[in-house]
């Protein structure tokens, strides 16, 4: 539970508001003080009653300053909220204070060759549907592009649909350029580019408000959605690597499924013959005589060939992958839970089917294929019953031993996450842009000492990630 702030300052910040969008209606800030946390057992139980005392809605830059600049004066808490879509509970407002939508902040402001530009608030899906008639696209989406904003996927997110081709938001070259608004009385903006975004990509809004990006663009080709059946998931797991592997094979998305994940997704389920495994995928139309090649060497068969969002199931296809899978999963059984475990680049295909083997009684495995610090790796883990912390603790301990690492995505803070590293860099800025504190609290590397950190915390070994010259030299430091 959140402590209850003194209601001087709220009031104060609500004085300031004048014609600026806000409630107080307690229907309201429960719907708005959460995310999809729910995904996650654990949680379920932490997060709740974390409530923000105001939720406020401004149209504009302009209006985000007033709002921001009044947050400072009162030395009121600041959680930035997008679509709301984040899965670890890092939106959601542990110390109350004020929830800030940016929603109403939309916009492509700018496209040159091979970028775009957006404002914070702007629906993933809405910059693409912009772009697409030029011959151009972004390179990655996460697979909730229709209803998470680009600011918070910055913040929030890490990878998505793209990333068998471009690797992940944090690889240098992916996020050309952010600016940020500072917490202060007068609030200042910021812009970061080349290695620095990454100070504040993935910091869940602890260390700036996102106030507009620049993101690089890719031919948008004539993607193909393709459900592939396979007898054994062997043969699903063999091509998905030979695939990404085939570097001039166009592709954005490619995700085993072991039997029975198929049956687990009713839409789908008609297309894939009884007990056998699954690869989706995208191609470009010009990719696919080498994808129908690697298909039949690797023994499946295309069950579904069709244009994007046309497919006979109800949904685009990159939203029964990624993120995604585990919400459909759930819906059969709210207790099926996985882990964020990168494979490693090393004996990819080895890996995949040793962790896939050892696990069998456990439950079938569920991957997707990325590209991460120039080589090629896969994400995901099997799929199980969660019966408690220690379990989840000790598959963990385990796929570590196998040479997986891996994130928990059962925690809003960052350190038990272990996705991003909080280094000096990090915490520098933090102090130049939110010198009051104010921003995410409780969720960056300074500020996480506290009870959800705690109650959260597995054994993981976080991400290893080829790090920035800045980041190394402090390593040698320590
Ligand atoms: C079904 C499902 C599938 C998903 N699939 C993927 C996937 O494929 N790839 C992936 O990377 N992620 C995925 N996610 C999680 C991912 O974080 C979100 O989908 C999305 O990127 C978040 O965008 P959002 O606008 O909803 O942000 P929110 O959930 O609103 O916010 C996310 C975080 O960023 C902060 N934030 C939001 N806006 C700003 C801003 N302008 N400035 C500073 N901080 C801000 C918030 O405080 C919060 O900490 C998935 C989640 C779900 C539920």
């Amino acid at each position: 539970m959140s402590e209850p702030l003194d209601p001087g300052p709220i009031r104060d910040l609500v004085a300031d508001l004048g014609d600026i969008e806000h409630s107080v209606d307690d229907r309201v800030l429960r719907a708005k003080s959460r995310d999809r946390f729910a995904q996650s057992p654990l949680l379920r139980e932490v997060m709740r009653g974390r409530l923000a005392d105001v939720y406020i809605v401004p149209a504009t830059k302009d209006e985000l300053r007033t709002v921001v600049a009044s947050c400072a004066r009162h030395r009121i808490p600041i959680t930035v909220r997008g679509g709301g879509t984040g899965q670890f509970g890092q939106g959601v407002p542990l110390t109350g204070g004020a929830v800030i939508d940016v929603t109403g902040i939309t916009g492509v402001v700018g496209q040159r060759l091979g970028t775009v530009r957006a404002l914070c608030g702007t629906l993933i899906a809405d910059i693409d549907a912009e772009i697409r008639p030029t011959g151009w696209e972004l390179r990655m989406h996460p697979s909730t592009t229709r209803k998470a904003t680009i600011g918070g996927y910055l913040a929030g997110g890490h990878a998505g649909i793209g990333s068998c081709q471009w690797g992940i938001l944090r690889d240098r070259g992916n996020i050309t350029a952010l600016e940020v608004m500072t917490v202060e009385e007068e609030p200042r903006l910021i812009e970061l580019t080349g290695d620095d975004v990454n100070i504040v990509h993935h910091a869940y809004g602890a260390n700036g408000i996102i106030t507009e990006v620049e993101l690089p663009t890719a031919p948008a080709w004539d993607w193909q959605e393709l459900v592939i059946s396979f007898p054994a998931f062997a043969g699903a797991a063999r091509f998905a690597v030979d695939v990404c592997e085939s570097e001039g094979v166009l592709k954005k998305v490619v995700s085993p499924q072991q039997h029975p994940l198929p049956t687990l997704y009713p839409d789908l389920a008609q297309l894939i013959p009884a007990g056998e495994s699954m690869v989706l995928m995208l191609a470009a139309a010009q990719s696919m005589p080498n994808v129908e090649d690697l298909v039949a060497d690797n023994g499946g068969v295309i069950r579904h060939r069709g244009a994007e969002g046309a497919g006979p199931y109800r949904l685009p296809l990159y939203e029964y992958t990624w993120g995604h899978s585990m919400m459909h999963f759930q819906r059969t059984n709210r207790n099926l839970i996985g882990l964020l475990a990168l494979y490693p680049k090393t004996g990819l295909y080895e890996s995949i089917m040793r962790v896939c083997e050892e696990f069998a009684n456990l439950g079938p495995t569920h991957i997707e294929m990325k590209r991460i610090d120039g080589g090629l790796a896969a994400q995901g883990s099997p799929v199980w019953d969660f019966t408690g912390q220690e379990q989840l603790a000790a598959i963990t301990a385990r796929l570590q031993e196998l040479g997986l690492t891996i994130a928990n995505t059962h925690t809003p803070t960052l350190r038990a996450g272990g996705m991003k590293p909080w280094a000096r860099a990090e915490a520098e800025f933090k102090r130049r842009v939110d010198p009051y504190g104010l921003l995410a609290q409780g969720k960056s590397d300074d500020q996480t000492d506290n009870d959800v950190t705690r109650a959260t915390e597995l054994p993981n070994s976080g991400w290893s990630y080829r790090l920035t010259g800045a980041e190394q030299n402090e390593e040698v430091l320590r």
